[in-house]
């Protein structure tokens, strides 16, 4: 299949072609026919499958023009760095029409964004929080909107948005078409889906594992005190280009930065400690190449789409297993091959074990040769079967607990 047959807008279709992209992914030979129909679309897929193209591509095309009654189209991101990557690609995509955006996010002064919807954005892409607060002030009316994007749901429930979500929704028309996107589908958000979508489309890319499979990930056992000196060996042993190291908590992110400076690597810190200037400055010097680490806690792990990561690694196990393979999703984005390795003290065997039932398979163990270990490590594969817990997560399967 090829982007001329998607029914896209001929001048969208251009500047795809000026991306370079040959073909559309998966979802978005999936995705895009369905949005071009004014269908509502619920979409699962594996992190880095090309979903942003799949629902910007065919809102720009659906738009076509500025029209003065403003705003169109809104898509709701979890975090600032998301909504500035979407807006990135919508600039690009939309660079042949003369189609108004404006990026809304908080942490920074109100004035330019104050001054973009005054001036009437077709396309608003906002973070929650800040969005609520346009809309308090009666800076945005939502009444005209055609179409809502609602975008890694499953994040922004977990960041505790879901009164912000709702009483968003509840701005917007009824008569109106919405994309929902979430790279999970527990109950709860199911139940969001069912009072927000109007008989969606489902569009999901089975896969076998729920790890990208060009990724190569391994756990490197090793006692806790040395973490810190393994993380070391492992960055000089490896032919790395770009490196995303994951901690826990926001202290061990300053702690770890603090060690790679002080032995010389360029590396830069993300944490919601940081301020906005700070984390933008951070991740734009990483992709940049002026950092060749980035240390960061969630935050970084969730959709940011930086390419050319060549190695992800996590200085502690997760404790939350949909967050190991978002941050191994960081790297193999699009095809490339990447590695992803976990260090792993047997204090944290509670947490690798939910990790290995959630992905339903186990992770092979490795040492790294040549490193002074102060204890052999353990390498072998416990080897219980996996219990399969197949849960029925048809769509409908619960009624909706919200009202429009
Ligand atoms: P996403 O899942 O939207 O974060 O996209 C992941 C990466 O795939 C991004 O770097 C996109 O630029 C890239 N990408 C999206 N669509 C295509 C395509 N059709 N062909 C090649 N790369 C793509």
């Amino acid at each position: 299949m090829t982007f001329d047959e998607l029914n896209l807008l001929p001048a969208v279709v251009q500047a795809v072609r000026e991306k370079g992209y040959e073909n559309p992914t998966p979802i978005q030979a999936q995705a895009i026919p369905v949005v071009m129909e004014g269908k509502d679309v619920i979409g699962s897929a594996q992190t880095g499958t090309g979903k942003t193209a799949a629902f910007t591509l065919p809102l720009l095309s659906r738009l076509e023009k500025h029209s003065d009654k403003c705003p169109r189209a809104l898509i709701l991101e979890p975090t600032r760095e998301l909504a500035g990557q979407v807006d990135d690609q919508l600039v690009f995509y939309g660079k042949h029409q003369d189609l108004t955006k404006c990026l809304i996010y908080g942490g920074v002064k109100y004035g330019a964004q104050l001054k973009a919807l005054e001036e009437g954005a077709d396309v608003v892409v906002a973070t929650p929080g800040r969005l609520i607060d346009h809309i308090e002030q009666g800076n945005i009316d939502l009444s005209n909107l055609e179409i809502l994007v609602l975008d890694e749901v499953d994040r922004m429930l977990d960041m505790g948005f879901i009164d912000q979500v709702t009483q968003i929704v509840r701005k917007c028309p009824k008569e109106r078409q919405t994309l929902f996107f979430s790279a999970t589908m527990a109950d709860k958000i199911l139940s969001l889906a069912d009072w927000v979508l109007n008989d969606p489309v489902r569009v999901k890319i089975e896969s076998n594992s729920k790890t990208a499979d060009t990724v190569d990930h391994a756990i490197f056992p090793v006692d806790g005190i040395q973490k810190y000196d393994l993380l070391l060996a492992m960055l000089e042993k490896f032919d790395y280009n770009s490196v995303l190291v994951f901690t826990r908590t926001k202290m061990d992110a300053d702690r770890v930065t603090r060690w790679l400076l002080d032995h010389d690597h360029k590396v830069a810190t993300m944490h919601a400690d940081r301020s906005q200037s700070e984390r933008r400055e951070a991740l734009q010097g990483f992709k940049e190449g002026k950092y060749e680490i980035l240390v960061a806690t969630d935050i970084a792990s969730r959709g940011l789409d930086i390419s050319g990561v060549t190695h992800v690694i996590n200085y502690n196990v997760p404790q939350n297993c949909e967050d190991y393979v978002h941050r191994i999703g960081r790297t193999g984005r699009a095809a490339t091959e990447g590695e992803a390795f976990t260090l792993y003290s047997t204090d944290e065997l509670a947490f690798l074990d939910a990790i290995e039932r959630f992905i339903e398979k186990k992770i092979p163990r490795r040492k790294l040769e040549g490193f002074r270990y102060r204890t052999e490590p353990d390498l072998r594969v416990p080897g219980t079967a996996i219990a399969r817990k197949k849960r029925n997560r048809g769509f409908n399967s619960k009624p909706g607990g919200f009202r429009r």
